[in-house]
């Protein structure tokens, strides 16, 4: 049986959060992490205020550090590594270094230290060298939408292992959702990970993962299996197993049972928020996968690319990350915004999911 534990929280109140975070601990065999290495790796997507959901809220991670401590985790390490990062980096502006220091943990700049692993097709992939010392590895992700993947949870979150500027070549070599489904779960599958928890109090809706809207959802969510964890997440979203590459991709490798989900709090299923905001799945129906490429080649008409290319907007501020960033090197500079060449873009969503001000729009 592979339990999920669904429960209700209203606010960001460490005291409470702890609280609801046992019971839920109690609910799926949460780890013994006595006298262990903890590694945990909350979602820190940019170091953006907690208001903007972007990031795990900070007061999730204290309520968890305090339990790791109370357990009696003999070091806890605490870290993560966004797509660009600059010197600066230092997770202060989301208040979860403040939450770490606190908490005596450690943070942990996962740039400063990487081993390479080659996990998938024989790429060498670099991932934070500190996983060599956690015993235990605990994903602490937030309840939101992803351009690319629909919904990025605790499977997803542990891509932040690779060091920086190190993901977005991984885009190049793994173009379309299923490959870089693929690939993420080799990733996950190599970090080990041991408990997930999803900071759904206030959820992003929309253009995530950066660029959404702050939504109440409020709800946790936990369970042994990362997977289960984010299924049941995608259910409340309105998401289908069947929608998602990821999680078939984590049945076929044998890391999640879907047949084993049990609920022992609340029931995803009881829980579906109607109107919230998904990233459609771009599943083809019948006629457009089968009929219309038929009429299409026979008419020589080129067709359209099953994704959109991301269009930019006059309120750019000229900050060049999304052309630092594009690993099809797509982009360049433009007079108002950056130009885009939508033959070598890749649709990988990089660029909009780096932008600071909500410049780019996929559509
Ligand atoms: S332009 Fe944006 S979506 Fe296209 S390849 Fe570059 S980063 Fe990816
Ligand atoms: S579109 Fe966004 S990321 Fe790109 S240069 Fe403009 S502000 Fe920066």
């Amino acid at each position: 049986m592979t339990e999920i534990a669904i429960e209700r929280a209203e606010e960001y109140d460490a005291s409470i959060i702890k609280e609801k975070l046992l019971y839920m601990f109690s609910l799926t065999s949460f780890p013994d992490v006595r006298g262990k290495s903890v590694l945990v790796k909350p979602n820190i997507l940019s170091d953006a205020p907690k208001e903007k959901a972007i990031t795990t809220h900070p007061e999730v991670l204290r309520a968890l550090l305090k339990i790791l401590r109370e357990k009696g985790a003999k070091k806890v390490y605490v870290g993560d590594s966004p797509g660009i990062q600059g010197p600066a980096f230092n997770a202060k502006v989301s208040g979860i270094r403040d939450a770490v220091e606190k908490s005596g943990a450690e943070f942990v700049d996962f740039t400063k230290s990487s081993r390479t692993h080659s996990v998938y097709k024989n790429i060498s992939i670099p991932m934070a060298k500190v996983l060599d010392e956690a015993d235990v590895v605990i994903s602490v992700a937030k309840f939101k939408t992803h351009q690319l993947m629909m919904q990025t949870g605790a499977v997803k979150n542990m891509f932040g292992l690779v060091p920086s500027l190190n993901k977005s070549p991984l885009h190049l070599k793994c173009p379309s959702v299923e490959e870089f489904s693929r690939l993420i779960v080799s990733i996950f599958k190599e970090s080990h990970t041991d408990y997930a928890i999803i900071d759904g109090i206030i959820a992003m809706e929309g253009a995530g993962p950066a660029n959404g809207t702050p939504r109440k959802v409020g709800l946790l969510i936990s369970s042994r299996d990362a997977f289960a964890a984010d299924y049941a997440m995608s259910c409340i979203m309105g998401y289908q197993k069947t929608d998602m590459p990821i999680f078939l991709e984590g049945e076929k490798e044998g890391l999640t049972d879907f047949k084993s989900y049990t609920y022992p709090a609340l029931n995803p299923n009881n829980l579906v928020i109607r109107d919230f905001k998904r990233i459609e799945s771009g599943k083809k129906s019948l006629f457009s996968a089968l009929i219309l490429p038929f009429f299409t080649r026979f008419l020589k008409v080129r067709k359209a690319k099953k994704r959109n290319a991301p269009l930019f907007q006059d309120n750019c501020v000229k900050c060049r990350r999304c052309i630092e960033i594009c690993p099809a090197k797509a982009l360049t500079k433009g007079e108002s915004h950056p130009l885009i060449d939508e033959n070598a873009c890749i649709r990988c969503y990089c660029c909009h999911e780096m932008c600071p001000v909500n410049a780019i729009k996929v559509l």
